[in-house]
């Protein structure tokens, strides 16, 4: 048993730090609203006041948050980890932010503290059942010492050096912008058709894109998007594949295309809602909340 610290308890933190809870750690939380805290407390954990005493109480701190401005804020902004951090301390980085964000971090933080990116595949569910796939990178002998805490999230895949979890994550969300937004074009050429949307969405189930339609077929079908993964996160993910493609010179064009369908339906207000809420803005319907 090892005391540690988890940061950020949204949709998938939250599940994320009862898993540790399950594995018998000690725990310490703080997330920026701190109501979303309760039912960790009621389990045992302890609530920190700010993210610099999480850190002091800690031997390693998880973050999970939803952009690399917000953990930006949280690391090295006021009463932020960096200032509760030092010589023996590790922060593991959870969210989704590429590995440019975890070069930075690494350069930044204190003298002696680790830094292991961790990103996860999977979403809600997998999260809550400790099913996820994580990315590790980190030097082998960080990767091998952390795995055990690792595994109560599911399946560590150690990818190489610092960053290359972050690299990978930023590979898998790539193919999702695309397949997504592939899916909301085909359904708007089949409704240009007039074809029945419940033959389409069974015959596209059986096709190379049937895992995509079975997991968000219900939501298509109702028209009601209640997010596993924020709209507004998948529009920020592309915004990192692009942005790296950009800084070495890649041509992505079909990552551009998916950005701009993300892009647009966050602009029009659909980035609190699941990602699949891109296929309602294609087709020009409602989302019914
Ligand atoms: P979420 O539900 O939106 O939670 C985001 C977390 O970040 C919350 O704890 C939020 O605090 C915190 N936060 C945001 N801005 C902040 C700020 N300025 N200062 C302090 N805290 C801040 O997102 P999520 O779905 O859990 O995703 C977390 C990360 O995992 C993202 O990078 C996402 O891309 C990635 N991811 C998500 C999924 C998924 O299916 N959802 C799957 C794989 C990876 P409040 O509670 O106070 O708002």
């Amino acid at each position: 048993m090892t005391t540690l610290a988890f940061v950020g308890l949204g949709q998938m933190g939250l599940p994320m730090a009862g898993r540790l809870l399950d594995a018998g750690h000690d725990l310490v939380v703080w997330n920026r609203s701190p109501a979303k805290a309760e039912t960790l407390v009621a389990r045992g954990a302890r609530l920190a006041d700010t993210p610099t005493e999480a850190a002091r109480l800690a031997e390693a701190v998880f973050t999970m948050l939803s952009t690399p401005e917000a953990l930006e804020e949280v690391v090295f902004g006021a009463a932020g980890l960096a200032e509760g951090m030092g010589e023996g301390h590790t922060l593991i980085e959870m969210s989704t932010v590429g590995p440019d964000v975890i070069r930075d971090l690494s350069e930044r933080v204190p003298d002696g503290v680790d830094v292991i990116d961790a990103p996860v595949l999977g979403s809600t569910p997998q999260a809550t059942e400790g099913t996820l796939k994580i990315f590790v990178g980190a030097e082998p002998e960080l990767a091998e010492a952390w795995m055990p805490v690792l595994e109560a999230f599911g399946r560590p895949i150690h990818l190489g050096p610092p960053g290359s979890g972050a690299a990978m994550k930023l590979v898998t969300n790539s193919i999702l912008g695309a397949l997504m937004s592939g899916l909301a074009e085909a359904l708007t050429l089949a409704d240009a058709f007039a074809l029945d949307q419940s033959t389409v969405l069974d015959i596209l189930a059986e096709s190379p894109i049937g895992v995509t339609v079975k997991s968000k077929r219900a939501l298509i079908e109702s028209g009601r998007f209640p997010p596993n993964f924020k709209l507004s996160l998948a529009a920020k993910d592309l915004r990192l594949v692009t942005g790296t493609a950009q800084n070495a010179g890649l041509q992505l064009p079909l990552a551009m295309a998916a950005r701009a369908w993300f892009e647009v339906s966050e602009a029009e207000g659909l980035g609190p809602y699941d990602y699949s809420a891109v296929t309602a803005r294609a087709r020009n319907r409602p989302v019914k909340g």
